[in-house]
């Protein structure tokens, strides 16, 4: 069997969300990163966990997914965020640059038409902060039809949680059992 993708987002799950105290969590340090596009004397601040590279590499090495990155940050994320992380250069879904400021053009997570024609009849578990009730519906759907599709979606402020990654690997293992039958 192929591998389901795993797509990763970045901002609101590696990332957190800072609260209403400007905090993040104390897991996080912080790093000064400076994205494509952007000049050398304006970085931006991120705060990463660095048990996110090692929870992360422990469902990568087993070999049952295929990692890719699905997140506005782009091949920046393969150049910047991962090796903050200790991740290998993993690909990532080459999003359009929408002309839009929302997230949320049509009601539902605007990369998603992008990432659906990108998966085609792929499997995949996709972990984003960001999702509402009709990309949990398409997910459904998308599973309904015979393509199983898991959504998994972390608290903006908290990001990801090493639960969300024991999700991932159980519902891959459960995939594989039910395939074999
Ligand atoms: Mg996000």
């Amino acid at each position: 069997m192929r591998p389901p993708y795993l797509l990763l987002d970045i901002d609101g799950v590696l990332i957190p969300f800072p609260d209403e105290h400007g905090s993040t969590p104390a897991t996080h340090t912080r790093h000064d990163v400076v994205p494509t596009g952007r000049s050398a004397d304006n970085p931006v601040t991120v705060w990463c966990n660095p048990d996110h590279g090692r929870l992360l590499m422990d469902v990568i090495r087993t070999g049952l997914v295929t990692p890719v990155w699905c997140t506005s940050w782009r091949q920046d994320a393969t150049t910047l965020i991962g090796p903050l992380l200790g991740l290998p250069m993993l690909p990532c879904v080459d999003l359009p640059r929408p002309q839009i400021t929302t997230s949320h053009p049509n009601g539902y997570l605007g990369k998603r038409d992008h990432v659906d024609a990108w998966l085609g009849d792929a499997p995949a578990v996709w972990i984003d902060d960001d999702f509402t009730g009709l990309d949990h519906e398409w997910a459904v759907e998308r599973t309904a039809k015979g393509t199983a599709t898991l959504l998994i979606q972390p608290d903006p402020h908290l990001g990801l949680q090493p639960e969300h990654l024991t999700e991932v690997t159980r519902w891959v293992a459960q995939l594989r059992t039910a395939r074999a039958a």
